[in-house]
């Protein structure tokens, strides 16, 4: 089975996923982390945003896996080494829509992405799952919130991890990234036609998980619209 959860930054994809995937005891793929991943390869590489040819010859030559640990928690790595908290960086976040905009990069990530769903029954979230990684996902969902409270979310997950950010560079940094994922060319953010929309901006994450829970389980669903 693989379910599908798409959406912006700071919607709760992640957190929601990860419980999800846990519950149900199936592999949980965050494909954003891999995208993360290679952005950290071209910085450690010096390799610019707009050298698109050294971006996508990187991407072909990155082995980048995803471990589940048995606490629930994802493990990354890059080239053999565990990367999983420095691709949370301000640095990399800033870097990551412009490489992840690249066709030929997402090609790579694609074949991965899928290669991973196929082996096991999988909750994979990302901009462009329901649409283009698996449109044929057996549950899709399109997570969203409101833009401040997004923003605010985003910020109090790096004060976690001590990152040294401000509302300000987060609120920057939000819609930015909204921005060039929703207009790239190549599979861009967008709520796939059958996917299940859920606006969490004023829910917990208990009440979200619930939620999808009550979708996946249910073996008929209805499929609402997203407020344009
Ligand atoms: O989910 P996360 O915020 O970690 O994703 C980081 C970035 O990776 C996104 O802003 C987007 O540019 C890119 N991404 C993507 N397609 C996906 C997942 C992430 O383009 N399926």
């Amino acid at each position: 089975m693989i379910i599908a959860i798409d959406g912006p930054a700071g919607a709760g994809k992640s957190t929601v996923s990860k419980i999800l995937a846990k519950k149900l005891g199936f592999l949980y793929i965050d494909t954003g982390a891999m995208y993360r991943a290679l952005t950290l390869k071209a910085i450690q590489n010096n390799i610019d945003v707009k050298d698109t040819a050294g971006l996508i010859a990187l991407a072909r030559q990155s082995q980048i896996d995803l471990r589940n640990e048995k606490d629930g928690s994802l493990l990354i790595s890059l080239d053999g080494k565990d990367v999983t908290r420095e691709i949370r960086q301000p640095r990399i976040t800033k870097l990551v829509s412009d490489i992840a905009k690249i066709k030929e990069v997402r090609q790579v990530m694609l074949g991965l992405q899928r290669k991973l769903g196929r082996e096991k029954d999988s909750v994979l979230d990302g901009r462009d799952i329901g649409t283009v990684v698996f449109p044929d996902a057996d549950k899709k969902f399109y997570i969203d919130a409101d833009f401040k409270e997004r923003a605010r979310r985003r910020y109090k997950e790096l004060r976690e991890l001590n990152q040294p950010v401000t509302p300000q560079d987060i609120e920057a940094d939000v819609a930015n990234r909204d921005n060039i994922d929703s207009t790239r060319e190549f599979a861009p953010l967008k709520k796939a036609d059958d996917a299940i929309f859920i606006d969490t901006t004023h829910m917990t994450i208990a009440e979200v998980v619930e939620t999808l829970l009550k979708y996946i389980k249910s073996p008929r669903h209805h499929v609402t619209t997203s407020p344009e």
